[in-house]
């Protein structure tokens, strides 16, 4: 496995790599959500990148870039460990050298949700995933669903901005009591991490009333936050039910939503989401 830190270097490496190419951007502490993207990447592409990089221009000004959770040498471990071929680990600088003054914006689906929580992040997402992109010039491209209006802004992004890839979003991968994984996970106190599995537990309630025959958006949103409120320790920022590709709100009747919510479990601010769809 090599791992570079340069632009000249990444792009001597990647000349050699065989194609196809899948890669996949992390923001490194990886955990098995990580893992399993590289997995399928192994399984679907001749050889395998990943790019470690805390992008400072997706976290807002009252964010954690400082505190997130960072351990190169046990990420490579890991990463050597699947057979990936090459990773692309910059520093900021490298990324960001002084002047730097372009952005991507990718409008209409960036706006509500997370976007609307986050001002700025989406921006600095489609930045830094253009310009990795760019970098990597990879085949296919690996996401997951975890992060589900991340996913539909860089398909858009990658339709607008014709990327000659596949972006491929693989499903999330939860710790045996549901509570998705996240490098984020760290942050939570043991009150919390017993807490946190309320979020999954209010999807599930919310799709299986939806399988009963429930099809009204206000009643599902309504399920999710009876269930948040069973758990004292979580403080919701938003419920949502929306439309899976343009995320807008949804009202009326359903046959196909996105269900999506951002929890503050104590300080810890938790993401979740499940796609339901008439059968
Ligand atoms: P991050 O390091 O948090 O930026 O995540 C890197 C990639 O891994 C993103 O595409 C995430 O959506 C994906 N990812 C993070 N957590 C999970 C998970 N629990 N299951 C599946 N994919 C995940």
């Amino acid at each position: 496995m090599i791992v570079v830190h340069e632009f000249g270097r990444l792009r001597a490496e990647r000349k050699r790599l065989p194609e196809p190419v899948g890669f996949l951007p992390t923001m490194g502490y990886l955990h098995e959500g990580h893992l399993s993207l590289v997995r399928r990447a192994r399984s679907e592409n001749r050889s395998v990148a990943v790019s470690i990089f805390v992008n400072p221009t997706q976290f807002g000004p009252q964010e954690d870039l400082a505190a997130y959770p960072r351990d190169l040498n046990r990420d490579l471990a890991l990463l050597e460990g699947e057979g990936v071929d090459l990773v692309w680990n910059p520093e900021p600088e490298t990324m960001y050298p002084p002047g730097f003054q372009t952005w991507v914006a990718v409008e209409e689906v960036s706006q509500g949700l997370e976007g609307e929580r986050r001002p700025g992040h989406f921006r600095g997402v489609a930045t830094v995933v253009t310009k990795l992109f760019h970098a990597v010039a990879p085949q296919r491209a690996y996401f997951g669903q975890k992060d589900a209006q991340q996913a539909a802004v860089i398909r858009r992004m990658t339709a607008d901005l014709d990327f000659d890839l596949e972006v491929v979003v693989c499903p999330t991968v939860r710790e045996p009591d549901g509570l998705a994984m996240s490098s984020r996970n760290t942050y939570l106190s043991v009150e919390d991490r017993r807490a946190a599995p309320v979020l999954y537990r209010a999807l599930k309630a919310a799709e299986s009333t939806f399988a009963d025959g429930e099809r009204d958006a206000q009643r599902l949103r309504e399920i999710l936050h009876e269930i948040l409120d069973q758990e004292p320790r979580a403080k919701p920022q938003y419920v949502s039910v929306a439309d899976p590709d343009t995320l807008t709100e949804l009202n009326g009747q359903v046959t196909r939503a996105l269900l999506s919510m951002a929890v503050f479990i104590g300080k810890t601010r938790l993401i979740d989401n499940v796609v339901i769809e008439n059968q």
